[in-house]
C-alpha cells in the first residue's frame, strides 16, 4: 500500500482529503478562465463527495481573503527587504505607496487563479478528514 500524501502536500497539490489520490478540479491548468474553478462532483478515486451542499464554496472566501491578505503581506515584506519601500517617519505609510499598490496587485492578478483553488482545497479539507467520503458517495456505495 502507498503511504498518505502529508495533509500539507496534499492541501497544496489540491488533492481528495479522503484518499489523497483524487484530483479535486477536472482541469489541471488553473489558467484557463473558463475552467479555473471547475471541480469533480466526486473524487474519481474513491467517490467522496466534494459538492456537500449548494454554495458550499461560498465559504472559502473567507479562507481565499485571509490568503490574499498574506499575498499583500509577503509583498510588502519582500519590497521592504529588497529596499523598494520604505517607511516615512511619522506618517507610518509608505515613502512610494505606488510601487506597493502596483507589485501587489500584479502579483495578486498572476496568483488569483492558484489562490482561488487554494482556498477552496482547504476549505473542503476543514470538512473532510481521511477516510471520510461524505453522505453522497455513503449511500452511492450501498
Ligand atoms: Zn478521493
Amino acid at each position: 500500500m502507498k503511504p498518505r500524501r502529508p495533509l500539507l502536500l496534499n492541501i497544496l497539490s489540491n488533492r481528495c482529503p479522503a484518499c489523497r489520490e483524487g484530483r479535486l478540479f477536472a482541469v489541471r491548468n488553473p489558467f484557463l478562465p473558463k475552467t479555473m474553478n471547475t471541480m469533480h462532483v466526486a473524487c474519481p478515486n474513491c467517490g467522496a463527495d466534494f459538492a456537500r451542499e449548494p454554495g458550499f464554496y461560498f465559504g472559502a472566501a473567507y479562507v481565499s481573503y485571509a490568503l490574499t491578505v498574506a499575498l499583500w503581506v509577503a509583498v510588502l515584506l519582500a519590497l521592504y527587504t529588497f529596499g523598494a519601500v520604505g517607511w516615512i517617519a511619522f506618517t507610518g505609510f509608505f515613502d512610494q505607496p505606488e510601487m506597493f499598490l502596483t507589485c501587489g496587485v500584479v502579483t495578486l492578478v498572476l496568483m488569483l487563479p492558484l489562490l482561488q483553488r487554494l482556498s477552496r482545497s482547504i476549505w473542503i479539507h476543514m470538512f473532510l478528514r481521511h477516510g471520510d467520503h461524505g453522505s453522497q458517495s455513503e449511500e452511492g456505495r450501498a
